[in-house]
């Protein structure tokens, strides 16, 4: 065993680096904290279903390299389309598709159209009484609006495969808040109401691209001080070892980052809140206290069934942020 040891990290550094936004914990967290923001008149039908909301957050992700068409569900190559693309791109689908084509916007991403296009059919969920429905459209769309979150979901250079900076992504979106998250404050206050649920999808990929500087630069400076023995562990993950960033280069990086892991992450927290609220609102405030509390004996087996599925289908290439 020891002597296979240097093999098999070699084959787990040449191993693609996956890249999902958000690492299946953040998800988690992500969709069980937005269930603290709602309020009262919400907040117990989803409390009463936390767990599924919780354990589904990261459904889309294992969807990703199996469902033909999940995959640009998860980002948005906003430098694939010049300086602020965010501002200019049609907010209508089949206007973007008019004017770029659908093969282009399918390889550079579509997460603000996603996230526009689940809140409509949330609103309709919510109209229609649909418990199923209002549970597998919330835990889907509280996935990609955190996705809208990550600045490396914004930039075709999603895991610093351009600048020598490849490991950056599982970086920020996994190690970081699995590492530190015990010390983030997670207060965000109630949901608010979003008068333009659409725009503000793009504000908050905007923002993330915004955000993208300093990720790669910060990184790349920090480099200069740390040396590689430094910067990089070993850890163990049950039967293997992993090499990782170290943990003093995590927690330097969080610092001169001010935090911006721990504060993205409670912006996703807030809008995924604000948007299951907002589907609510639209929808005529429906009184969840009448529905059924939980999923439907079908619904739990067409959950299971999928995940049979996803299990027994070979995994594809996925189009677009895949090494
Ligand atoms: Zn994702």
């Amino acid at each position: 065993m020891r002597r296979l040891a240097p093999f098999l990290l070699l084959l787990l550094l040449l191993l693609p680096a996956s890249a999902r936004a958000w690492g299946f914990f953040a998800h988690r967290l992500i969709n069980r904290l937005a269930v603290y923001t709602l309020p009262p008149e919400m907040v117990r039908f989803y409390k009463a279903n936390i767990d599924y909301l919780t354990t589904n957050a990261t459904r889309p992700d294992s969807r990703r390299t199996v469902v033909p068409g999940e995959a640009p569900r998860h980002f948005l190559d906003l430098d694939a389309y010049g300086d602020s693309a965010a501002y200019r791109l049609p907010r209508s689908y089949p206007d973007a598709v008019a004017l770029i084509g659908e093969d282009s916007l399918l390889r550079h991403g579509i997460v603000p159209w996603q996230v526009a296009r689940m809140k409509g059919q949330l609103t309709a969920a919510f109209q229609a009484r649909d418990t199923d429905r209002i549970l597998h459209l919330s835990a889907d769309l509280g996935h990609y609006i955190a996705d809208a979150c990550v600045p490396l979901h914004t930039t075709r250079n999603y895991n610093g495969q351009f600048t020598g900076q490849r490991g950056i992504h599982g970086f920020w979106e996994s190690r970081l808040p699995e590492l530190l998250s015990g010390g983030y404050d997670f207060f965000t206050g109630p949901a608010p109401y979003l008068e333009r649920p659409t725009d503000v999808a793009w504000a908050t990929v905007a923002r993330s691209h915004a955000a993208l500087d300093s990720v790669l630069r910060f990184e790349r400076e920090l480099s200069t001080e740390f040396s590689e023995d430094r910067k990089f562990g070993f850890e163990q993950r049950g039967n293997v070892t992993v090499r990782t960033y170290s943990r003093g280069f995590a927690r330097a990086y969080h610092q001169r980052l001010s935090g911006q892991v721990e504060r993205q992450l409670k912006l996703a927290v807030r809008l995924v809140g604000a948007f299951w609220y907002t589907a609510w609102v639209d929808a005529g405030q429906p009184d969840l206290d009448k529905l059924p509390r939980t999923p439907s004996e079908k619904e739990q087996l067409r959950l299971a069934l999928e995940a049979k599925q996803l299990e027994a289908t070979p995994v594809r290439a996925a189009a677009g942020h895949e090494d």
